[in-house]
């Protein structure tokens, strides 16, 4: 039996709604498994902006060091996607905790479930068997250097910086990830171009060097970007920067059919946090058609690299597959064929899950 303490961590729009059908998949194991887990809640992003001025406040913080996992949902809000000059904005709380947690390490697994793949805008026989896990560098690149502007702020610049520890350490988890799997890792840079890349180049080439059993292949951005819709059966591992891996998981996400379906993990040394790769999707926030499976296979994902409960984690992917097995759907990933009493909103879509487990 389990004892664990897990923080909910909803932030904005639909990463309320969404979390809370997580948090409920998440009671659904403790008690068919006979675990404890015990729930906190802190604020993030704009609600924690509205109620004390910060994106991050310091009991936040607090609460997510001392807890054993983080559900989170996802931050956002449109008056700052509109208002580029705001000092205050709501994905600072995300930067922040990324970087106090030292969550270096995103990892998305792509997987399409076979009921989808009409869902997706490539093609079937393209598509079918793609199974990719991507590990994302996060907390050093462009989006940490210094940044700001100069000749009376008409010209502006982004300093990316990338360590030697920062490539290694990733990389080491990449290749032990690529040994349970395919044993194959495609490790993604502009070595070409970029004084970075080429440092990212040498130190995986000198890491593989332990891993002698694992395929490794160095590929450019640019190419990567290309292959990943033309075959992206070819991929197992990719192991890539901050900057590349934000772009090249939102375009593989449509290898999954819906953004909706895809869930993440933000692991460092410390304290994993495990999430959604959607937004608070202000579109469609309170009209209780956001899909709640992103946060229920990032609950999954919680269980299976937190807390090693790996029976636990196939249990709810099994359920979420028996659901889409029965045909049904949200709003996202249905298409023309969906019958109108199978499309679903969050929290029936939520029960059948939870039937399921
Ligand atoms: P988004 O992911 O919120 O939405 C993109 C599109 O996908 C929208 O049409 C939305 O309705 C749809 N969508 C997303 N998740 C869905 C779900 N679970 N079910 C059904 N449809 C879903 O991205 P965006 O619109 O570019 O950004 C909205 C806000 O979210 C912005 O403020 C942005 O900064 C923020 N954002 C936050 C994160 C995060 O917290 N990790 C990630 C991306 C964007």
């Amino acid at each position: 039996m389990a004892n664990k303490n897990i923080l909910i961590v909803p932030g904005d729009g639909i990463g309320q709604e969404v979390t809370a059908v997580g948090k409920k998949v998440l009671d659904k194991i403790a008690a068919k498994y006979n675990h404890q887990f015990n729930y906190d809640e802190a604020l993030i992003g704009h609600v924690a902006i509205e109620a004390t001025g910060n994106p991050l406040p310091d009991e936040s913080l607090e609460k997510m060091r001392n807890s054993d996992a983080v559900l989170f949902g996802a931050v956002g809000h449109p008056k700052y996607d509109n208002d580029p000059s705001a000092k205050v904005r709501p994905e600072q709380g995300l930067l922040k905790m990324r970087k106090e947690l030292g969550l270096y390490a995103n990892l998305r697994p792509i997987k399409l479930f076979d009921e989808l793949l009409s869902a997706s805008s490539i093609k079937s026989e393209i598509l079918k068997g793609a199974d990719i896990l991507f590990f994302r560098e996060l907390t050093g690149d462009i989006y940490f250097g210094e940044k700001g502007r100069k000749n009376d702020g008409d010209t502006a610049y982004d300093i990316a910086e990338y360590s030697r520890y920062e490539v290694e350490r990733i990389a080491r988890r990449a290749f032990e990830a690529a040994r349970t799997r395919r044993k194959k890792l495609c490790s993604v840079d502009k070595a070409n171009v970029l004084e970075t890349s080429r440092l990212w180049r040498e130190v995986v080439q000198k890491v593989a060097l332990e891993y002698p059993d694992i395929e490794v292949e160095h590929q450019f951005v640019d190419s990567t970007a290309m292959m990943l819709i033309k075959d992206p059966c070819r991929f197992d591992v990719v192991l890539t920067a901050n900057l590349f891996g934000d772009i090249l998981t939102d375009e593989a996400s449509q290898i999954a059919g819906s953004m909706g379906m895809l869930a993440s993990a933000s692991i460092g040394d410390g304290t994993g946090v495990y999430e959604p790769i959607h937004g608070s999707a202000h579109d469609i926030t309170g009209k209780g058609v956001a899909n709640p499976l992103a946060s229920i296979l990032s609950a999954a994902l919680l269980l299976d690299i937190s807390f090693g409960l790996k029976e636990e984690s196939v249990a709810i992917i099994t359920a979420v597959e028996g659901v889409l097995k029965a045909g049904f759907r949200t709003r996202d990933i249905a298409d023309a064929s969906t019958p109108a009493n199978m499309i679903l909103g969050t929290d029936a879509m939520g029960e059948e899950v939870l039937n399921r487990i």
